[in-house]
């Protein structure tokens, strides 16, 4: 028997309690970076909440923090997201799966569902790298998927290093690294977000617009940064001919990556990050790091597209007598989520299968356990971005649909 819907007051209880946290008065929307101060506070808010529901909460060896219904153990049903943002980044993204997971279990106990296997909620560090500059940080960490000793020392625009901060926020950096154990335990990962695309409006079989959507994959992504060296002059005295200025080849990056995707449907890439050295007005910079953001299919596809881009960009910077060097930061292969728990989901929830572009910690585990992902409408389809939105009645049918599928694993 259906029990009566998540009361819209609860939701916008839990929200308003974060809507205060990690404003960005400069930017607009939120920023909230792994291990800064608002991040603290999140996860200060996250243990409140959790423990007022009788979980147990634990931060394992990366920072993730984890609540737990039942003793923690082989086969658990894991949900949860994250809690930090892109710089100026919208209220949903992370956030939204992190309140969806703490009233699902309410509702799971409204219900009367007794567990047979022990769940949690799983806040992950770091998701978006919008501080140290690496995604997926806290599942990639746990996963294996980085090195350890690399990501000590990756270091924020003011100069400290993730060790630094993590010691802060109590974290030792010293273990940070693979947690096979941790991993073997999750039996199934299923994570509810805010659609950062617009294919609900349009995606359900049936032609209407769905509410929800089940995650069928991630298409391969990646991060790059082109260096630009030139010849840092004066502004006012250097004639055209005289100018070795990286900021020529840099403005053809962003010209070439629209020119790329432009060619090939479905493709995206973007340059949203440059910073000239030394940034003045009346100067000639001397470098230009400009960074590429590429999502395409699969690797090999990616990787094409990154090539002809940087192919143009070489060519420009040879005219202007710049030189070019190109560092991969990151890069992710397409992620096929567990085919059998997308169908099971869809057919149970009623709901339409899309493909995302968007990185998730979901995509990272799914190499390891059987992962889903559940989508939450976004009328405008905007993230990233303070516009980035979800109507109350859509994350609500968002919480009853997690409810109901963290239900059936948990049988
Ligand atoms: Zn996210």
């Amino acid at each position: 028997m259906r029990t009566p819907p998540v009361e819209p007051s609860r939701f916008a209880s839990l929200w308003s309690d974060l809507a205060v946290i990690g404003r960005d008065r400069l930017r607009g929307g939120y920023s909230r970076h792994g291990f800064d101060d608002a991040d603290l506070h999140l996860r200060e808010w996250f243990t409140a909440q959790a423990q007022r529901r009788g979980l147990d909460v634990e931060t394992d060896r990366n920072g993730n923090v984890w609540a737990w219904w039942g003793t923690p153990g082989a086969g658990a049903v894991v949900t949860g997201s994250h809690l930090d943002s892109v710089p100026g980044g919208g209220a949903f993204d992370g956030p939204l799966g992190v309140v969806s997971a703490l009233l699902a279990v309410d509702e799971l106990r409204v219900r009367g569902v007794r567990p047979t296997r022990p769940l949690a909620v799983a806040c992950f560090t770091e998701e978006e790298g919008g501080r140290f500059g690496l995604a997926c940080l806290g599942s990639r960490l746990m996963t294996g998927a980085v090195d350890a000793d690399q990501v000590r020392r990756l270091h924020d625009g003011a100069g400290q290093t993730l060790a630094e901060a993590a010691r802060r926020a109590g974290v030792d950096p010293a273990h940070m690294g693979p947690d096979p154990e941790r991993v073997a335990m999750i039996g199934s990962f299923i994570e509810l977000h805010v659609e950062q695309g617009r294919l609900l409006k349009s995606a359900s079989p049936a032609g209407a617009p769905a509410a929800i959507g089940v995650g069928s994959e991630i298409v391969a992504h990646g991060r790059w940064r082109l260096s630009l060296t030139g010849e840092g002059n004066h502004a006012g005295t250097t004639v055209a001919d005289d100018r070795h200025d990286p900021m020529i080849p840099a403005a053809a990056t962003v010209l070439a990556a629209r020119r790329a995707i432009t060619a090939r449907p479905g493709a995206v890439a973007t340059v949203g990050r440059i910073q000239p050295v030394p940034g003045g007005t009346n100067v000639i910079a001397s470098r230009v790091d400009v960074w590429l953001d590429a999502r395409y299919l699969d690797g090999a596809a990616t990787g094409e597209l990154v090539d002809e881009i940087v192919a143009a960009v070489r060519e420009e910077a040879a005219l202007e007598g710049c030189a070019l060097t190109v560092h991969r930061e990151s890069m992710s292969d397409r992620v096929d989520f567990d085919p059998g728990l997308a169908m099971q989901l869809a057919e149970q929830l009623g709901a339409p299968i899309v493909p995302t572009g968007a990185g998730h910690d979901a995509g990272v585990l799914a190499a390891h356990v059987p992962s889903a992902m559940l989508f939450v409408r976004n009328p405008t389809g905007i993230s990233h971005a303070p516009g980035e939105h979800a109507e109350t009645a859509d994350c609500i049918t968002g919480v009853e649909a997690l409810a109901d599928a963290l239900e059936v694993q948990l049988r």
